[in-house]
């Protein structure tokens, strides 16, 4: 399959990017392709102009700011499975990034692209939901910040606007007592989530659980923030016996999205399975 014809350009700043997404109509950022381009092979996005911004080094990078870590949009998911500094002090994210599809899709996808496309079977996007990580656009009227918990708008849809660009992500570092987990029930072709589970805990001095998330892709069309279920934990200690009850007990999703890989049903059934495995990982790492 060939993509409709289109111009391309090639920006070296984030400044001419800018300026290229303002003057050419019908464009779209081109980042590591690995969504993009098989989109336009199915003819799913025929773009006039691609505006490939693969070569802005500003744009990469893992690097401390304030309190957490600052994660430049195309960062590679390889950079950021094999992240000394993201292994330290945010661990999910490296472990999410290190089981997204093969090693070739590793070297080329970019976290920026990954968060943008907003697929819901993507791996990054309930780990910054879970993280209440920190999205930085820029676009010719300024800079803005979204949190991950208003980015994923809708099924392949995210907060990035007209003439917009993802520049980075800001995550928190877990510091002690808490541990972190992402599991995934993927599809044995592509690799991606059928269901993924990112999960969050907080233990206090006593091993009661202080606070807890729980997200996961692959249930709703965008990342489902299971409340219900880290509020039942908190307060309690999170023995198996807990979490099981926890989940079982609270976890709803309305709307779950059924498609030929799996029923709705079955993707709350495994949502189930892999949320209790996950909270139960995450805490045995924090303690
Ligand atoms: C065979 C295969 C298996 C895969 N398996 C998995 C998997 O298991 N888990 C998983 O999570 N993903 C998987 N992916 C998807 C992969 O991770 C993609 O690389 C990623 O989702 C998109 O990142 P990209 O850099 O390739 O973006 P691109 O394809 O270049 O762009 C995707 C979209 O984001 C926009 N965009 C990109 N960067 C920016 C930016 N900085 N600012 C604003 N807009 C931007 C583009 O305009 C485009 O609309 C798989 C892909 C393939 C081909």
């Amino acid at each position: 399959m060939y993509p409709a014809q289109f111009d391309y350009h090639r920006a070296s700043s984030v400044a001419q990017a800018l300026d290229l997404l303002a003057s050419k109509q019908d464009a779209k950022l081109l980042a590591g392709g690995h969504s993009l381009l098989p989109m336009m092979k199915l003819r799913l996005a025929q773009p006039a102009n691609l505006i490939d911004i693969g070569g802005i080094a500003e744009l990469a990078g893992i690097e401390r700011s304030g309190s957490g870590v600052r994660i430049g949009a195309l960062t590679t998911h390889a950079d950021l499975a094999s992240s000394d500094l993201l292994k330290r002090s945010c661990p999910i994210v490296a472990e999410a990034a290190g089981k997204i599809g093969d090693q070739q899709v590793r070297n080329r996808g970019t976290i920026g692209g990954n968060l943008t496309h907003a697929d819901p079977g993507s791996d990054l996007p309930a780990v910054v939901k879970a993280l209440e990580a920190t999205l930085h656009l820029v676009s010719k009227k300024g800079k803005r910040t979204v949190k991950a918990s208003e980015f994923f708008v809708d099924l392949l849809t995210s907060a990035v606007g007209e003439g917009e660009i993802l520049t980075a992500i800001e995550v928190p570092a877990l510091g002690d007592g808490i541990g972190s987990c992402y599991l995934k029930f993927e599809h044995p072709a592509s690799g991606y989530a059928v269901v993924g589970a990112a999960a969050i805990v907080r233990l206090d001095r006593g091993g009661k659980c202080e606070s807890a998330r729980l997200c996961f892709n692959g249930v709703t069309a965008t990342p489902l923030d299971a409340q219900n279920v880290a509020g039942a934990l908190a307060g309690k200690t999170p023995d198996d016996a807990a979490i099981d009850q926890a989940v079982n007990a609270n976890l709803v999703a309305s709307d779950p999205m059924g498609d030929v890989f799996a029923s709705g049903e079955y993707r709350v059934h495994l949502a189930k399975v892999f949320g209790r495995r996950a909270l139960k990982l995450a805490r045995d790492r924090a303690s």
